[in-house]
């Protein structure tokens, strides 16, 4: 060990020097510059001299102060400079996979270096990171995946969460886990960042750790509302004709709820009303009881939107423009929409970037870099522009008001939220976003009254989303009794929805009765998806029909790769068709598209098969990857048969791999009933459902199973189910749920929950034959 002290002694010269060296050169002199510019400058010797002296530290600052680019640097240097620089090792969590690379990349060529030397990153599935590296940014649930094998962390020296104000589960999770390591480690440090002022939360959650401010400054933003929008820009109002049937209907509701309301509030309604115009019909729905107009949540009213760029565009003074939507396909469909507009589709006037996860990182520099004179720069982003990622030429902010939060960790258990509306404190960030260079101007696409009706914060995301996941976490890094655990986070959940978790993980054989993980549920937390998916994988693998299920998995995990263009949705949805034959799966369709594609590929011919079929090749591509690394996973922990080409040898039958959709979506499961003209859908908790207009399952005349199962729903003005796959009663019997859970018997019991509640006597027939058989075998 001695000699091991001395070499990394040695080592951490050399680091000392080639830093020496960057620093003194002309490029590096002028980013010591831009670095010793930023507010978080004049904090460096308190920032380290409280952590030297502190376990915990809380910081907080304006967004772009140098929080995430400095702080961790600061560290890095200081740790440096004390010829410790080979053995430290500083882990740096971000929410978001982009912030994660953009950051450790902006980080990197600050130190004038390539990522994956002494700066890193790991994300879920990728990573850039050397035998050197002693800063690593990563997403908080790699940290979590982490902790799952090196319960101590050893080795690590300083663990630093970003962006903790805006209370993602995981970030949550990780400080009760934290929380308890911190005593068993005297000297590991812990810093906290946050962007807004509540530090004092998070300061006494750790029992009064001491907090530094970095104060910052901004230029006044002047904001304007939809009223003020409207009459700036002099915009035109739609006609409500060319309005398919749905939404004819939808706009009649929101008129005879704005009649009804109009009689209380008239001034208010008048304003609503013109909102709903305005923003064309697919951008407006109206919520009477809350007495406020809410974007549809289906889509953004794009014409809108283009309306106010165009304005800004040919009327007000240079300055970027940063546009807040509500996720990634909306991004994709308003730039594609924009990019054949003869203005801000002219790149010698307009640069159109979007800013998402999955961008290449050439794109990504872009957004930072000032375009050339004459051309204006547009980005289109997330709210994760309100605070992890800082475009600093901008003047003019267009906000939306809605955020919908997707995710690809495998922690977070929700896949697709709905959009909804901001909270207060994010307004004010995206405003404040437009002030950092000069003077700003903010267009909030919703009337003032709406923004009155905001939460002053968001809820943290543990008290709104499902647990799943989370649950099997704590079991899997033994944290002890979930709800106990789960209690001491800074807002705990409610009861119920842990109970409900806990049962979910129950039904589909994760836990046992007693709540022990299973060996399913410890494979089950291995895998990067949520556990139902998992659960699916696994199950190809066992049944050794692992290519389509891999599909069905990665395509369910990423995004659906069928577009539905509204314009165009008829000639889309039957694109789509074709490729369900009489399976009734979307699930299978996906297969069948993304194996038509892969061949497509091999004859050179992908993109022409998108652009006919209506499939997004990018999606395509990302489940194609996807895919490759599910492969290796399920290799590593020995899931796939040794001899490989096994695995493969019952892809072609559709009914094992329909057996297995249905193993992994259960409960996800509605019953069929075939009426003459039509067909009624109903689940347990929801009664009667509704079927996405895309699915294949929609405005058929007959479906031929009794039962579907679906991966999702979301409760709209009804609950609509998104993909779905036919399946039948012996099916759903031996593949639906958890044939362990209490036996055989508790097992049918279960069932028979079902098969009461649905009524069927089909099924009733098919569970007294098979419950004879099975007993019979097990007798045997
Ligand atoms: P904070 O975390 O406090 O919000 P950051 O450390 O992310 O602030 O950013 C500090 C400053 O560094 C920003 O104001 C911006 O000027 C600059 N910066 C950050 N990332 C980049 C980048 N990728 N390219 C150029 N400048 C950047
Ligand atoms: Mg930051």
């Amino acid at each position: 060990s001695a000699v091991m002290d001395r070499v990394l002694h040695r080592r951490s010269l050399q680091i000392r020097n080639k830093q020496q060296e960057w620093q003194e050169s002309p490029e590096g002199l002028k980013m010591l510059e831009f670095r010793k510019s930023l507010p978080a400058y004049k904090e460096r010797d308190a920032l380290l001299n409280t952590i030297s002296q502190n376990q915990v530290l809380v910081v907080s600052g304006e967004t772009g102060c140098g929080k995430t680019t400095q702080l961790p640097q600061y560290i890095l240097e200081s740790e440096i400079e004390a010829a410790r620089g080979a053995s430290c090792s500083i882990i740096c969590t971000q929410p978001r996979r982009i912030s994660a690379m953009a950051v450790s990349e902006r980080v990197a060529a600050e130190r004038g270096e390539n990522l994956g030397e002494s700066v890193g990153y790991k994300v879920r599935l990728e990573g850039m990171k050397g035998r050197d590296t002693r800063l690593l940014f990563c997403t908080t649930g790699i940290l979590l995946r982490r902790l799952l094998v090196d319960r101590d962390l050893k080795g690590v020296t300083h663990v630093i969460v970003d962006e903790i104000h805006e209370r993602g589960m995981n970030e949550d999770f990780l400080l009760i886990v934290l929380k308890d390591l911190l005593p068993r480690r005297p000297d590991l440090r812990l810093i906290l960042m946050s962007a807004t002022l509540n530090a004092e939360l998070f300061s006494s959650y750790f029992g009064g750790a001491p907090t530094i401010h970095i104060p910052g400054f901004t230029y006044p933003v002047r904001a304007y509302f939809l009223e003020n929008i409207l009459e700036m820009t002099g915009y035109r109002l739609t006609p409500f004709n060319q309005i398919d049937d749905y939404g004819q209907e939808k706009i009649w509701k929101m008129q005879k709820q704005a009649q009804t309301f109009k009689k209380r509030k008239s001034q208010i309604v008048s304003v609503v009303e013109d909102a709903v115009e305005a923003a064309d019909y697919r951008g407006y729905g109206l919520r009477t009881r809350e007495s406020l107009a809410c974007w549809n949540p289906d889509s953004i009213g794009f014409n809108f939107i283009q309306h106010v760029l165009c304005h800004i565009v040919s009327k007000e003074r240079p300055g970027g423009i940063l546009v807040f939507m509500t996720g990634w396909d909306d991004i994709n469909s308003l730039k594609d929409q924009l990019l054949a507009h003869p203005l801000l589709g002219d790149p010698s006037k307009v640069l159109l970037l979007a800013c998402h996860g999955s961008m290449p990182s050439s794109e990504q520099r872009l957004i930072f870099e000032k375009p050339e004179d004459g051309v204006r720069k547009i980005v289109l982003a997330t709210n994760m522009a309100e605070t992890s990622i800082t475009i600093n030429d901008v003047v003019f902010v267009v906000d939306c008001g809605k955020a919908k939060e997707t995710s690809y960790d495998a922690l977070n258990n929700t896949p697709c939220l709905l959009p909804s509306w901001i909270s207060k404190a994010s307004a004010r960030q995206r405003r404040g976003r437009a002030g950092r260079v000069q003077p700003g101007e903010c267009y909030h696409l919703y009337p003032r009254c709406v923004y009155d009706t905001f939460a002053d914060y968001q809820l943290p995301e543990l008290l709104r989303t499902p647990l799943q996941s989370l649950c099997l976490q704590i079991k899997s890094l033994e944290l002890g009794g979930i709800t106990k655990f789960l209690s001491r986070a800074l807002q705990p959940p409610e009861l119920l929805s842990v109970q409900n978790a806990v049962e979910y993980l129950k039904i589909i054989g994760a836990l046992d009765e007693n709540e022990n993980l299973t060996v399913l549920g410890r494979n089950l937390s291995m895998l990067p998806v949520e556990p139902k998916l998992g659960k699916m994988l696994i199950l190809g693998a066992i049944f050794n029909c692992l290519d389509p299920v891999m599909t069905i998995v990665a395509g369910l995990s990423v995004r659906d790769p069928f577009l539905t263009p509204f314009d165009k949705k008829d000639l889309a949805e039957s694109a789509k068709a074709q490729f369900s034959g009489r399976e009734h799966s979307d699930h299978l369709a996906l297969v069948r598209a993304y194996e038509g594609w892969k061949e497509a590929e091999r004859q050179q011919s992908g993109y022409e098969y998108c652009w006919k079929n209506f499939l997004s090749a990018q999606t395509l591509k990302a489940i194609d990857s996807l895919r490759k690394q599910f492969f290796y996973l399920l290799k590593d922990s020995s899931l796939i048969d040794q001899n490989i080409e096994n695995c493969n040898t019952w892809s072609h039958d559709e009914h094992l791999v329909r057996s297995v959709i249905c193993a992994g979506l259960f409960p996800g499961i509605c019953s069929v009933v075939n009426k003459e003209k039509s067909i009624a859908l109903k689940t347990m908790e929801d009664g009667l459902v509704l079927l996405y207009s895309n699915s294949v399952n929609a405005g058929v005349p007959k479906i031929p199973y009794p039962w579907l199962v679906f991966n999702e729903k979301v409760k709209v003005n009804a609950v609509f189910l998104r993909d779905s796959t036919g399946v039948s009663d012996s099916v759903l019997l031996l593949f639906g749920g958890n044939i362990s859970r209490g036996g055989l018997d508790g097992h049918l019991k279960m069932l028979g929950g079902y098969l009461e509640f649905f009524m069927n006597p089909s099924l009733a027939n098919t569970y007294l034959s098979l419950k004879r058989e099975l007993e019979e075998l097990i007798q045997k």
